[in-house]
């Protein structure tokens, strides 16, 4: 049995001085300092958070989750573990059905591996069902209109990997199909669309649960059309996607959502390119090129692609730019996006019984020294260890 004890736990309370057992895979015991055991291992003042979960991701370490091919996917997979992320959804784009069936099977079989089994949360389809006019970095020769015998076929692919489905809430049939993944345990959230809150409003009373990165791919909130970003955050019930890479988001918006909603609801999400996490240069990444620089371009329109970030990056964003404290930070980066996506039994938090899932930081940057995943060091090393 492995024990660790450190000055800050974060735990769903708040930071707690103290330690935390772990047996096999799971978080056996958490305590309070003066009951470690001797043989605790001791992190000092460095911070203990809960793996991260990012439920929006395409991509990382040069490779695509979308090419189809297994070997990037662990590509992937294996550059977020290292900066902590534990659990990904992984993010599919509009592409003819053919095509999705075979990358939803490539995904299948990297989650079916003992080493990727926890690693993988699911699939998010992110389109077809979207609106032209909010298509953003989506290629809208691929949007489809809802479309319920093609959703199924995807659905077949392997039972419960597909975790979540973004729409567009106005397309004609959309309601039926919200309706179908509901009934198969399919989250659904809404986003590239150009839904007016009434729209907005409809297509949650019936069962979408999610806004997809909230105030990109829909329209600004105006006096008398608050659209889709403003039904959303209106919404108790809604879990709010931010990609708060300081580039995607204004940070006005950013801290207004945290005065309206509290962490519970809002989910940092990398929305991650390729790129995520190479230094600023340019990439040749499957023959088009992307250029990155504090975000991820593509190098001939200038168009911006996604975020370059990993949620380790957003974590401490969250705590030095948004001002947000270490228990809320660790909420939005792991514990909201477990709900969201309905594993929080299992992880998102600092207790007994859950998945032991950690990020060992360092108390001053904030950076990552060190990955526990299912009970074990993947990335990094602890002291004396
Ligand atoms: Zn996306």
């Amino acid at each position: 049995m492995i024990a660790l004890r450190s000055r800050a736990i974060v735990t769903p309370s708040g930071p707690l001085d103290g330690y935390l057992t772990i047996a096999g895979d799971r978080i056996h015991r958490v305590g309070p300092a003066s009951d470690a055991p001797a043989s605790a291992i001791d992190l000092g003042t460095r911070v203990l958070v809960p793996g991260f979960v990012d439920m929006h991701n395409h991509g990382g370490g040069g490779a695509w989750v979308t090419s189809g091919r297994t070997c990037d996917i662990r590509r992937a997979l294996d550059a977020h573990l290292t900066s902590g992320t534990t659990g990904i959804v992984v993010s599919l784009m509009s592409r003819p059905f053919d095509e999705l069936v075979d990358q939803l099977h490539a995904v299948a079989e990297v989650a079916s591996l003992d080493e990727y089994n926890d690693r993988v949360l699911g699939v998010h389809l992110e389109g077809p069902f979207l609106s032209p006019e909010r298509s953003g970095a989506q290629p809208k020769r691929h949007f489809a209109m809802p479309d319920v015998a093609n959703v199924r076929r995807l659905l077949d692919v392997a039972p419960g990997l597909v975790r979540m489905v973004t729409l567009a809430p106005e397309l004609a049939g959309a309601w039926e199909l919200i309706d179908v993944l509901r009934s198969e345990g399919v989250v659904v959230a809404l986003g590239h669309s150009a839904a007016s809150a009434e729209e907005a409003v409809a297509a949650y009373r019936r069962g979408a649960t999610v806004a997809t990165h909230l105030w990109n791919g829909m329209a600004p909130i105006q006096s008398r059309a608050p659209g889709l970003a403003g039904a959303s955050i209106a919404n108790p019930n809604v879990v709010l996607e931010l990609v708060a890479d300081g580039v995607h988001i204004h940070e006005t918006n950013i801290r207004m959502v945290f005065d309206a909603a509290s962490a519970d609801r809002v989910a940092f999400v990398t929305d991650a390119a390729a790129v995520a996490g190479l230094p600023a240069g340019e990439y040749e990444v499957h023959s088009s090129r992307i250029a990155v620089r504090d975000a991820a371009f593509d190098a001939e329109t200038d168009e911006l692609l996604g975020s370059t970030m990993t949620m380790a990056v957003a974590f401490r964003r969250a705590v030095r730019e948004y001002g947000l404290d270490l228990a809320q930070a660790a909420t939005s980066t792991s514990s909201t996006p477990a709900r969201a996506i309905g594993v929080r039994s299992d992880r998102g938090a600092i207790e007994a019984g859950m998945l032991a899932d950690l990020v060992v930081l360092d108390s001053s940057s904030l950076t990552v020294e060190a990955v526990v995943a299912s009970g074990d060091v993947v990335s990094g090393t602890l002291p004396n260890h």
